[in-house]
């Protein structure tokens, strides 16, 4: 089981605008030099400590730590649960909610919350760092502050945003179209396919015809996830062994088939059977495309216009991270084939257009 500290509240305004609460999971934004020189992950007052200016944001604050902070390629279906109950139990009393979370698995994550959590009418705001607290010319200060502005914001008295989002490197991404891009410079996070959220420079733009409007709250979540899944990124020379060890795997019961540009996959006949097979054996087959724009296109090209037939669902514009865990997600939750099918090529949290 994961362990959580226990929660500490900081108040640092009496008439504060907002009361967030901050999940530290780890990653590079919260490591500091430990005793010895080295970088390790460092506790929240730590963090506190590198931004004092936090304590004028006319925030207040609560934080609940991990107990033991992760690299986020640990990350695991258990540590979504987590986040998922910690922001279900909390959700009436905070404003809003920060996770600090490593960069590496952090568009996973965005997407995967944005299914377990329905319903969800608050700033759910993931952010890191590619560079640690503690270094000089980290971007964690700016990416910290601006997450907690934008997780406080309300304007008429409700909060501005209303969904899982990643905010990074100066803008504001919905999590489920984030994908991390880079690992050495500070724009770590794109969106090819949705346009940004909003965009931090001498204030915070809020691009209000993309936002997800505001609804009545009626959060629920839907902690199961089942991650019998698998992935088939197509290249030439991909031969018929490899395909049928993943297509016709028993454990397997969801498949992403990574196509190539508009959702085409060779003509050849060992390779649509092979599709027909899998499918016939009960499992879900949804094609996403190795592109970061454009979309699944099934019958544009000739070699792709058996798919449809076939039965493998199009992931239309849907990111490989956001398909990833939208399958696990219907996977757990619907258990029949049409409604599952039906829930992979609908967009149920604006994963696709
Ligand atoms: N490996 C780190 C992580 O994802 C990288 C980062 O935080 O930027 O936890």
């Amino acid at each position: 089981m994961i362990e959580v500290k226990t929660i500490e509240h900081f108040d640092f305004a009496e008439k504060a605008k907002a009361r967030v609460l901050i999940i530290y999971t780890g990653g590079t934004l919260g490591m500091d030099f430990n005793e010895n020189g080295a970088l390790a992950p460092c506790s929240f007052d730590r963090i506190l400590n590198r931004v004092p200016v936090i304590k004028e944001l006319q925030v207040n604050l609560s934080v609940v730590s991990f107990n033991e902070p992760i690299d986020s390629s640990n990350v695991h279906i258990e540590h979504w649960q987590l986040l998922a109950s910690l922001i279900y139990e909390h959700y009436d009393q905070y404003n809003g909610f920060l996770i600090l979370h490593g960069t590496d698995t952090m568009a996973y994550s965005a997407s995967a919350l944005s299914f377990m959590l329905e319903g969800v009418n608050k700033p759910v705001i993931f952010t890191g760092a590619q560079l640690p607290i503690a270094s000089p010319r980290s971007d964690a200060t700016e990416n910290l502050v601006t997450s907690l502005e934008i997780a406080a914001d309300h304007k008429d008295g409700r909060p501005i945003i209303t969904e899982v989002c990643i905010f990074f490197n100066h803008v504001l991404l919905r999590g489920n179209r984030a994908k991390k891009v880079e690992s050495q410079h500070f724009d770590a996070f794109e969106s090819e396919n949705y346009p940004i959220l909003a965009e931090a420079g001498i204030s915070i733009d809020y691009h209000w015809s993309y936002l997800k409007p505001y609804a009545e709250d009626f959060v629920q979540v839907h902690a199961a996830m089942d991650n019998n899944i698998a992935v088939l990124k197509l290249f030439p020379g991909l031969n018929q062994t490899t395909a049928s060890a993943v297509l016709l795997s028993d454990s397997v019961k969801g498949i992403i088939l990574e196509s190539y540009g508009s959702g085409n996959v060779p003509h050849e006949k060992w390779f649509l059977d092979l599709l027909r097979e899998s499918i016939d054996k009960g499992k879900l087959i949804l094609n996403v495309s190795q592109c970061n724009g454009g979309r699944v296109l099934h019958g544009k090209y000739e070699t792709s216009s058996e798919l449809d037939r076939i039965g493998v669902v199009s992931g239309h514009d849907l990111t490989f991270e956001a398909a990833t865990a939208k399958m696990m997600f219907v996977l757990a939750n619907l258990d029949n084939m049409r409604d599952a099918k039906k829930c992979l090529r609908t967009s149920i949290r604006g994963e696709m257009n």
